[in-house]
């Protein structure tokens, strides 16, 4: 262990992480001179890509007026212009913004402001979130509370609280055993079913994101089965929060990922893309409807950090949105996206391994399995996950691991690079990811 890196606490601990002297584009360098293909954006966050001269100006100019203001004295022009704009940027509309500094944060405020809508009606009894089996909504106790993600919570079940959980939709190894032409999206009267048996009295919420990242690998549900959520939340009433954190802002080759879907949230949690790792931002919105009886009643949403709706941080923000919406990275996503996903097809075409690639946009995975037919997954002790993600790194080529299969048994990586990749760059990756599963299968068979 280097002596002066020592006090850090890495993911790793002992583990040699090289350190990255500067980045440019979809690359990193690291300080030794190695170049690495950011082909994961970081946590699928670096979305414009690095060291983007206009967002370093923007955060100099907010820093030259003011960086802090404490937002139980003071707004500032850019928070308030974040709000808006973010509000303009949905299909319908009306939705006010509580700015935090993590996705976790954001989906734990998204359930405070829920259970307090409840509260402010004379309903407190209503205060429990379902969410899904493979899901994950943050890292903090109360995000961890909604999040399915197996080996994130292993340590900290004991204080975590009971949310229920129902069935994800995941139709290539479905939980339910159905197959999609045959189901009628089982998966979503499990909704129902769950609000029935607990109670709609006492549920405030169902959360989920609108393709499962890190506990699935881009897991795209099946048609109408958000509109089927929808529906079941609306009878129940019960809101629907939508975790955008990783979908949101562009990723997916919409603004955001539910539009795919054709279906309105009633609060929406994101973090990373919206200031594509440049500043620690995110937020919870929540639509018009939601806050009226909090605008009628207490006028306070109970919650806020020290740093939320920080100047510095909404200025970079505002920045990002500007830079996507100047350079069509909407757009550049879907395209990019079609392109990335054909030859990851291509890919499975070579490589018995891979069991699915799916992914909508610039958001992206492979599921490896060790048998093709059955679906079986790799034992987890051979770390096949993490196989990839080494060798891959090696190679310099930077792939992000998602918890692939329901309860975390299996193996996936998430392909998502900055939407600003070029193809010649998208060839380059797909080269190298490639080489790497050729590889890891060599060592495998
Ligand atoms: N929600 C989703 C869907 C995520 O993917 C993540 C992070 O990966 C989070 C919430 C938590 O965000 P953060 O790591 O910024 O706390």
């Amino acid at each position: 262990m280097e002596r002066e890196r020592e006090h850090l606490i890495k993911p790793v601990l002992g583990r040699h992480y090289p350190a990255i002297a500067y980045g440019k584009g979809v690359f990193l360098y690291d300080d030794a001179g190695k170049k690495y293909l950011d082909a994961s954006s970081g946590a699928v966050t670096a979305s414009i890509g690095h060291g983007v001269q206009e967002i370093a100006e923007a955060m100099q100019e907010q820093a030259g007026k003011v960086s802090f203001v404490y937002r139980s004295q003071f707004t500032s022009e850019p928070a308030e212009q974040l709000a808006k704009k973010l509000s303009d940027l949905t299909p319908g509309g009306d939705y006010w913004s509580f700015f935090v500094n993590s996705g976790s944060e954001a989906t734990e405020t998204a359930m405070k402001i829920a259970i307090q809508h409840w509260q402010e009606q004379g309903r407190p009894s209503k205060h429990r979130i379902i969410s899904r089996r493979m899901s994950y909504h943050g890292i903090t106790l109360g995000a961890l509370s909604m999040s399915g993600h197996v080996l994130r919570r292993r340590r900290f079940v004991p204080l975590l609280e009971d949310f229920p959980v129902v069935a994800p939709p995941y139709c290539y190894r479905c939980p339910l055993r159905q197959t999609p032409a045959a189901c009628g999206l089982a998966c979503a009267d499990d909704l129902d079913a769950a609000v029935k048996r607990i109670g709609a009295e006492h549920i405030a919420a169902f959360i989920a994101e609108p393709i499962i990242g890190a506990a699935g690998g881009a897991v795209v549900p099946p048609d109408g089965y958000y509109e089927k959520i929808k529906a079941i939340c609306e009878r129940h009433e019960i809101l629907f929060i939508a975790d955008e954190v990783m979908t949101g802002i562009a990723r997916t080759g919409e603004m955001f990922g539910m539009q795919h879907f054709g279906v309105e949230p009633d609060l929406i949690a994101l973090g990373k893309g919206m200031s594509a790792g440049y500043t620690p931002m995110a937020a919870a919105m929540a639509k018009d409807h939601v806050m009226a009886p909090i605008l009628q009643g207490s006028r306070s949403v109970m919650s806020g950090h020290t740093y939320s709706a920080n100047p510095q941080s909404a200025a970079v923000s505002l920045a990002v949105l500007a830079y996507i919406d100047k350079h069509g990275l909407v757009q550049a996503a879907q395209n990019q996206g079609a392109l990335l996903l054909e030859r990851l097809r291509q890919l499975a075409d070579r490589h018995v391994i891979i069991g699915d690639v799916r992914g909508e946009g610039l958001l992206t995975a492979i599921e490896f399995v060790a048998d093709r037919q059955s679906k079986h997954p790799f034992p987890p002790e051979l770390g096949v996950t993490n196989k990839i993600i080494d060798l891959a790194f090696q190679k310099g080529l930077l792939v992000y691991p998602a918890a692939g299969g329901v309860d975390g048994d299996g193996d996936a990586i998430i392909i998502a690079p900055p939407l600003t990749i070029t193809d010649e760059e998208l060839e380059l990756l797909v080269g190298l990811l490639d080489e790497t599963i050729r590889e890891v299968t060599q060592e495998l068979t």
